[in-house]
């Protein structure tokens, strides 16, 4: 290699896969008749909150985490059902036995219907992940719509970009040249705070952040989250497919109907929680030695504590001693509105560094 000349930029192409609707479409294989309705899945109880809602509802201003009882005053002719959370992760399983098995490539998992994969290596992967599309449509019935780009952040927008059953290609510069009019939002990692600073800037869309000034947004959001703000708009990303990622704690956690400040009924509940996360431990032959409790007052603080054990357990009589003995430490002085039990420190998990901020996530690559 002649002295100045430097190595090619490695290409990579990077999938993400995200089902459209995916609770609901479960729900309408459980249940055809639910097909082309206004649909919501939620808890019932005065505090559920709507997990997901068909399109027909959506065109309603009825989204997901939003309390049932506002979605039903925005569509009061919705179908309210309730989640079925053992279907979802079946067919889950089901979805993405398919593409590994076809991308014979790992996946980074951001949810239960989302990956990313990196499919660089595949001979003709365009037209691999057409098949595999129409192969999940056919043996599972759900569809996943693709995107396709040469980082993360351009693979997730396209994918979102032309749903449902959306495929959409794009290099750098075709997202950086159709975005260019969207909401700054819509950069992954950019979250309503940050969104809420950069208006205050008068930058308000993705071309405003192309044309400010990187000196600006490191004064304003410090070097590293200016940096990333500047490369975000010119739709540079990740290429990094983290497969890694594992599960760190296992929780169980219950939102009363009303507040309560009954302590036995709080043990009970504890007691319910413990068992609760042991049972998906065992399910899973996972064993933690760190139990914690979570308590939120009816004035929304909330409180968390945890105790280290010297060994390893998924048993739920260990596992609700020290639930109920953090609990009785930490008497509630206020109504309890949630109450939580969680296991972490797994066995054989090594402790990776404190996951990123979520309102700006920092890249890898720049
Ligand atoms: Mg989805």
């Amino acid at each position: 290699m002649p002295p100045n000349a430097e190595p090619a930029p490695e290409r990579r192409v990077i999938v993400h896969m995200d089902c459209d609707a995916f609770y609901y479409s479960v729900e309408c294989l459980r249940d055809p008749s639910l097909v082309g309705k206004a649909v919501i899945v939620s808890g019932s109880g005065p505090r559920a909150v709507v997990t997901t809602a068909s399109y027909e509802a959506r065109k309603f201003g009825v989204g997901s985490a939003m309390p049932a009882s506002r979605a039903l005053r925005l569509c009061p002719q919705a179908i309210v059902v309730p989640p079925h959370g053992e279907l979802y992760r079946e067919k889950s399983v089901e979805v993405w036995g398919i593409v590994r098995e076809r991308l014979e490539a790992p996946l980074q998992h951001l949810s239960l219907d989302e990956a990313y994969a990196d499919v660089t290596e595949l001979d003709k992967p365009l037209r691999v992940l057409r098949a595999l599309v129409a192969e999940v449509q056919e043996r599972t019935g759900i569809t996943i719509s693709v995107g396709v780009g040469p980082n993360r952040l351009v693979a997730k927008i396209a994918s979102d970009a032309e749903k449902p059953a959306g495929f959409v290609v794009l290099s750098r510069e075709q997202a950086r040249e159709r975005f260019r009019h969207s909401p700054t939002r819509l950069l992954q990692g950019i979250g309503p705070r940050t969104a809420e600073r950069l208006t205050q800037m008068g930058i308000t869309t993705v071309a405003h952040l192309q044309d400010a000034h990187a000196a600006m947004l490191i004064e304003r959001f410090g070097e590293r989250a200016g940096m990333w703000l500047k490369a975000a708009a010119e739709f540079h990303g990740s290429t990094t497919v983290d497969t890694s990622r594992v599960a760190k704690s296992r929780s169980s956690e219950t939102t009363f109907d009303s507040d309560v400040d009954d302590f036995e009924a709080l043990q009970a509940t504890v007691r319910r929680l413990a068992e609760d996360v042991c049972k998906g431990l065992v399910k899973r032959g996972t064993r933690g030695r760190t139990i914690g409790i979570k308590v939120r007052y009816d004035n929304w603080t909330t409180l968390t504590r945890d105790r280290s054990l010297g060994a390893f357990t998924n048993d739920v009589a260990t596992v609700t001693q020290v639930a109920l003995e953090l609990l009785a430490e930490n008497a509630p002085q206020r109504p309890v509105r949630l109450l939580g039990v969680r296991v972490a420190g797994f066995e054989g998990v090594v402790n990776a560094p404190p996951s990123q901020p979520s309102q700006l996530r920092l890249p890898v690559e720049v």
